[in-house]
């Protein structure tokens, strides 16, 4: 699309640059294998198509958290290992199993939901035990490891599953002195000897996600799950940039000028008339809002680029349109606005309006509507 105007709002998605940041994640991983995770349509970049690349480039797993996007990927005829771990117990555990696909198990009933789908199907479903080390979010306390391990271990010896992977996930892998992340791996080290105690002939022991990859060697285990980096962002801005770490931002959303116009000294916009113009200025309309995913927060404080120069957003962010301010420059309607990028051109990058937001790169990418086109390069 370099030189065509766009119709209308749309993510345009580097796939080189995804299949570059794999092998940026497989030098630091070293002997460790990688799993794109691509949960939330992988991070907002295109479930399907990111997959697809991410496994042209190595990445020989991939993880999402619903089973919806598990098996969609299965639908779309994505083959290889798929690791799905945010389970309720109405969940397609039946579907899951008989579409090969790995189930993560944090408790007892999902175990119990497992060997029913197996047992049902005839066949055996591929587990990983997820051990809550300290995230306190999904995953077995060790209270209850031994108890979860030895009815496993029994399903094991039943024929109706195998424990391939014991797992778990950082709490504060992007700070990467927080004293949580030693006790963490302590207590995944347990946790994977009690598995090999019980008889676990375990496939995969896996601990990091992007910034632990890049950040801390002793959590890469056998297998390293990561998601943001595959992207090009940073997983840990106060440690490093996406150039930093080597990657390259995956995602540019583009709209075209639907407005420009020129309006004197006073001229208050947007609703509430937060800004006022201060002098005679040109004001510039960029048709894509919070409806499709951009952040209202970011009212007055973030910036867009047209033909390499930048542009403050004033006034507030509305539903389906916001305003530049685009002073004396000859921008004209039609003009390509570079909402964020790689940051290579002068325009912002998602790390930008995460700042100007106040969230993280990880909700802008995610938000960005699905109605808007991703078009794949
Ligand atoms: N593993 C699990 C269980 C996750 O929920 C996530 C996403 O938050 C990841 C790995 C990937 O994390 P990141 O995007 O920080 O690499």
């Amino acid at each position: 699309p370099d030189g065509r105007r766009p119709a209308g709002p749309e993510a345009r998605i580097d796939l080189q640059a995804l299949r570059g940041n794999v092998e940026v994640l497989q030098r630091s991983a070293g002997s460790a294998a990688i799993m794109a995770v691509v949960k939330a349509n992988a991070y907002g970049h295109g479930l399907v198509p990111c997959a697809l690349a991410a496994q042209s480039a190595g990445a020989n797993w991939l993880g999402t958290a619903t089973p919806r996007e598990a098996l969609a990927l299965r639908r779309a005829a994505v083959g290889g290992r798929i690791l799905c771990w945010l389970w309720t117990p109405d969940g397609p555990f039946s579907e899951a199993v008989s579409a090969d696909i790995d189930i993560s198990v944090s408790g007892r009933w999902a175990l119990d939901k497992v060997c029913e789908a197996a047992a049902g199907l005839g066949r055996s479903a591929r587990v990983h035990l997820k051990a809550d080390t300290g995230l306190g979010r999904n995953g077995c306390t060790p209270a209850d490891w031994t108890s979860l391990l030895s009815a496993a271990m029994a399903a094991q010896k039943d024929g109706l599953l195998n424990v391939v992977g014991v797992w778990s996930h950082l709490a504060c892998a992007d700070e990467p002195t927080h004293p949580s992340i030693d006790a963490q791996v302590e207590a995944f080290r347990h946790a994977v000897a009690a598995a090999e105690r019980f008889g676990a002939d375990l496939e995969v022991r896996h601990l990091a996600n992007s910034a632990a990859t890049l950040l801390l060697p002793e959590t890469r285990f056998d297998l390293v799950r990561t998601g943001l980096s595959l992207f090009g962002l940073s997983p840990a801005p106060e440690h490093g940039t996406s150039a930093s770490f080597g990657l390259r931002p995956v995602m540019t959303l583009v709209a075209p000028l639907a407005s420009v116009k020129r309006v004197p000294a006073g001229h208050g916009v947007s609703y509430g008339h937060d800004y006022r113009t201060a002098t005679e200025t040109s004001l510039g309309l960029v048709p894509v809002g919070f409806g499709a995913g951009i952040p209202r927060h970011a009212s007055g404080a973030a910036s867009v680029a047209v033909a390499g120069r930048r542009y403050r957003a004033v006034g507030r962010i509305a539903m389906d349109q916001f305003v530049i301010d685009l002073g004396d420059s000859a921008a004209t309607v039609g003009d390509e606005v570079v909402l964020f990028g790689p940051g290579e051109r002068g325009e912002p990058t998602a790390e930008d309006w995460a700042r100007a937001a106040g969230t993280i790169a990880y909700e802008i990418v995610t938000r960005i509507a699905s109605d808007v086109p991703r078009v794949y390069l």
